[in-house]
């Protein structure tokens, strides 16, 4: 052991030459060490290696975002007091303040143990709690080559990589008791008021502040976003002391919700890290998907990749749909090729009612699903991908059941209704009866649960809970052996390091009743949204530990700029020897920050399940029949990087780690409920009073002056269409009988855009909550779209003529629905222009219709506001249900007409 140690510390001197002149990784490592000294009480937020080396990277935890116990946290310790003594006195050589800070490392470790052993006592109490595996110093900083570390840090079972977090568990519980968690009501869905996001803001400065404390902070650790829901993320890099840039390449780790610009990958530097790898979407797209899973039946066999339900892509496949449907009856379930969150779908009986136009994904329905007290549901499980050759394929420890919310019923009269066939959140949460769980440490309550929840309530039932994660394990397994060939080119094409990418994909499993599951969909980007304390526990962890295992660098600016050129690419076939050692370095390293992220791949009996579907020679999953690793073998000099992974970390004698990551452990993992250190009280929205009075009365003076000449800015136009129709969508839900569906059904038609029906009405007599829960995801689905949009439009300055921006923000403030649509009403009527839909030129803009007097005539008229010529970019094919719905608005759309007065609002 001691001598492959000596062999690894060589090899990574040799690497860390070849990347950079030796005088000046030394400067910049001594530059660093310095300034780590100043803030060396934080030394628990980073890991693998001493600050200022290559391996060190962040630490992220979830209680540093409870501000309660922060404070704590942040405290400085007698220890690190000493340190700053020395400071003052000690020379400045790189060498001693070395030694000064391995010598505090130490004692905190020291210090941690105490606080262990009380973490091993609460778990005893409730053995089916996991702690949720926040990170610190001691299981890999002590020494970044020490392989014995490693070793025995690898061994530990997950509960023991507590210390210094766990001394303040029993002090956060008590914070706990006093900090609430405002849960939201059902009714008070977040659509993004303005008032909450002022909330937002004032959080994010606090959350700032704390990131100030911080290493990351110190070492300029930047983050950008691209296209992505921010909200959580966003704190959680704030807190960590990381900064968000804007520009174009000068971040540390790039956090995009669409796939990756093949010239940012290239140009990618040793200590970026991004959130994708190129051509996921082989993954990800529900047809490529099915597509390459298809590929492997045909040519490893059905039995080992009978893992989705049959599937055509229409219209290419029209008849061979139509031979399975002679074969075996429908339903059929209908999705358009890329898309998510429910939209477009929907279910028939036969394939005849699927319209021809489209590309659509058609298939089997399962009808026989795994229901919890006769409610369909399904799985959302966290997969982490941090490498694909060698495949490296974590599975995180919790994952999120979603339920239907009306109950199952496999009728067919029933297959129109979304709240009972469908287990997407964003339907469900539309529907008047469906239940959040208001407490994070309800698990099984309501319509979202976890998954470890799940398995407990099974394994009561008597299910065989340990064969059904093997199976998820091995599905996940699968689905991403058959699309990695072409990842893995598109990685030697464009990733010039090893590290540079990493992913998560959420998962989406339908179990049968039989308990077998069925890969539905890989998302790209799952939603990292949160909307009840038990979403933010489950997703605050996932991406704490998953930022703690992918490793960001913790590399000073000066270390950076040095890694900065492209001479820091190690990835060449002449050094392939120490790319092996590196691989397997950073391998074991990963897997001692895992967290709570368990390696599925590989693991000791991977090499026998899977490695008949590997390529022989170089050890890429293969799923083209013909070439069979040609086109690998001309690109590249002949490795075997997995079948050497596999073996240095469970074959080689005493280095096994068999028991560490075994079946009967893996899934003990998955079964024991995820615990947070501190409560996140992350969703403290305060719901701003609004005064009735003080509303009516900056309408009336908004009125007077559009009446007197000023109009309203498109900005201003669109923030009181989308305040006004989040009022409608309020209604919608919370009374489902008035309700105006079939307006809005209208407007959203013609409107068109990325907005569709994701089922096909067929019951258009019922008057539901389910029906309405349908048309409130499709307005939902639409304000998204527009709000994105508005965000194009905003005002810079006042200019003459404008209605001043605090005062109009004054009146949106206390507004009622009543209100909006005055201003909105009266605007059109008096400029004859609509802003909040058209913005100028170059559209086929229809004449401002009549708006009739009266409550909701505004709300009336909208669908005559958009010309079928105008805005409708992609209406709906699928209007089975519209044209009925068409044919109730002409009528009422000509009663209203005939009633047409203006209305006085003053
Ligand atoms: P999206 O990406 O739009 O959410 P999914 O493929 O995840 O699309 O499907 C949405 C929902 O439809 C799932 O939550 C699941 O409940 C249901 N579903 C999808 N495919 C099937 C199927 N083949 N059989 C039964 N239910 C399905």
């Amino acid at each position: 052991m001691v001598l492959h140690y000596l062999i690894v510390k060589t090899q990574w001197d040799t690497i860390l030459k070849f990347a950079m002149p030796a005088s000046s990784l030394c400067d910049a490592h001594n530059n660093c060490a310095e300034k780590c000294f100043k803030y060396i009480s934080q030394d628990d937020w980073v890991t693998s290696g001493k600050l200022g080396s290559r391996d060190a990277v962040l630490v992220f935890r979830t209680n540093i975002l409870n501000p309660k116990t922060r404070k704590t946290l942040l405290e400085t310790t007698p220890e690190q007091m000493k340190l700053t003594n020395v400071e003052a006195t000690s020379s400045q050589s790189g060498v001693v303040l070395e030694k000064a800070l391995s010598s505090a490392i130490c004692k905190t470790n020291a210090t941690s143990g105490q606080a262990y052993v009380s973490v091993e006592k609460s778990l005893n109490r409730n053995p089916v709690k996991k702690l949720h595996g926040s990170f610190s110093s001691c299981d890999t900083s002590v020494s970044s080559d020490g392989d014995e570390t490693m070793q025995y840090n690898e061994k530990k079972p997950r509960v023991q990589q507590k210390n210094l977090n766990s001394a303040i568990v029993e002090i956060e519980d008590n914070l706990n008791k006093e900090s609430g968690y405002n849960s939201i009501p059902a009714s008070q869905f977040n659509t993004g008021s303005n008032s909450s996001e002022e909330d937002q803001e004032a959080s994010s400065e606090e959350d700032k502040e704390c990131g100030i404390n911080m290493p990351a902070h110190q070492l300029q650790i930047t983050y950008k976003f691209i296209q992505t829901e921010t909200k959580l993320l966003r704190k959680i890099f704030n807190v960590h002391g990381l900064t968000e840039v804007q520009g174009e390449s000068n971040f540390n780790l790039l956090w995009t919700g669409v796939h990756m610009k093949l010239d940012t990958l290239r140009n990618l530097a040793l200590y970026q890290r991004v959130n994708h790898f190129p051509r996921s979407y082989e993954l990800t797209r529900k047809d490529r998907l099915y597509k390459n899973i298809e590929r492997m039946q045909h040519l490893r066999g059905m039995k080992h990749f009978d893992i989705v339900p049959q599937s055509f892509i229409l219209p290419l496949e029209s008849r061979d749909l139509l031979f399975a449907h002679n074969k075996h009856r429908g339903p059929w379930i209908v999705k358009p090729a890329a898309s998510s969150r429910g939209r477009g779908i929907f279910i028939v009986n036969s394939p005849d009612q699927i319209p021809q136009d489209e590309q659509v994904l058609v298939s089997k329905y399962i009808v026989d699903p795994l229901c919890i007290d006769g409610h369909k549901c399904d799985l959302r499980v966290y997969v982490l991908v941090t490498s694909f050759d060698p495949l490296i394929i974590y599975l995180y420890e919790e994952g999120i059941v979603r339920l239907a919310t009306v109950r199952y019923d496999r009728n067919a009269d029933n297959l129109w209704n979304p709240c009972m066939h469908l287990c997407n959140y964003s339907i469900n949460k539309y529907h008047s009866d469906y239940i959040r769980s208001s407490d994070a440490q309800d698990e099984d309550v309501g319509h979202k649960w976890t998954l470890s929840a799940l398995l407990r309530h099974l394994k009561l039932q008597g299910c065989d809970t340990h064969l059904l994660m093997l199976n998820i394990e091995d599905l996940i397994i699968k689905a991403v052996l058959a699309c990695a060939q072409t990842i893995i080119s598109a990685c030697r094409m464009f990733v010039p390091n090893a590290n540079n990418c990493f992913e998560l994909y959420g998962f989406d499993i339908l179990i049968d009743n039989t308990l077998k599951p069925w890969l539905l969909e890989v998302n790209l980007s799952p939603s990292m949204g949160v909307d009840s304390p038990l979403d933010t526990k489950v997703k605050a962890c996932l991406i704490t530990d998953l930022l703690t295992c992918v490793g960001i660098p913790a590399f000073s600016p000066e270390m950076r700029s040095h890694y900065n050129s492209k001479s820091s690419q190690i990835r060449s076939s002449s050094c392939h020897r120490q790319e092996e050692q590196r691989i397997l370095r950073s391998a074991r390293l990963q897997y001692t920050r895992r967290g709570g992220f368990v390696r599925i791949f590989p693991t000791d009996d991977t090499m026998q399940r899977y490695g008949h579907f590997l390529d022989s020679a170089n050890g890429i999953p293969i799923s083209t029949p013909n070439v069979q690793g040609q086109a690998f073998q001309t690109l590249i000099t002949q490795h075997n990087y997995n079948q050497m992974l596999h073996s240095n970390l469970y074959c080689l004698g005493s280095r096994c780690l068999k028991d560490d990551n075994c079946q009967e452990n893996r899934i003990r993992q998955y079964e024991r409920a995820l615990e947070t250190d501190s409560e996140i009280p992350f969703l403290k929205k305060q719901i701003v009073e609004k005064c009735e009075e003080e509303g009516r009365r900056l309408r009336k003076q908004l009125l007077k002056k559009i009446g007197s000449g000023s109009t309203l800015t498109h900005f201003q136009a669109r923030q009181t269409f989308s305040l006004y129709l989040e009022s409608v969508l309020r209604r919608l839900t919370q009374d489902p009988k008035d309700s105006h569906e079939k307006i809005i059904l209208k407007f959203l038609n013609r409107y068109g855009g990325g907005v569709k029906p994701p089922v096909l009405f067929r019951n258009t007599q019922n008057i539901s909550k389910a029906r309405s829960a349908m048309v409130a995801k499709l307005l939902g689905d639409f304000l998204e779209l527009y709000k994105r949009d508005t965000e194009a439009y905003v005002d810079s300055f006042d200019h003459f003529g404008m209605i001043p921006t605090s005062a109009y923000s004054l009146f949106l403030m206390h507004a009622q629905e009543s209100d909006l649509e005055a201003v909105l009403s009266h605007h059109t009527n008096i400029t004859g222009i609509m802003p909040f839909l058209y913005n100028r030129c170059g559209l086929s803009v229809p004449p401002t219709p009549p708006i009739p007097s009266g409550l909701h005539g505004f709300l009336r008229a909208l669908p005559a506001m958009v010309s079928a010529s105008g805005l409708s970019r992609d209406v709906s094919k699928y209007d089975g249900y519209f044209k009925s719905c068409d044919k109730n608005l002409v009528d009422m759309h000509d009663i209203s007409l005939r009633s047409r007065s203006t209305r006085d609002f003053k």
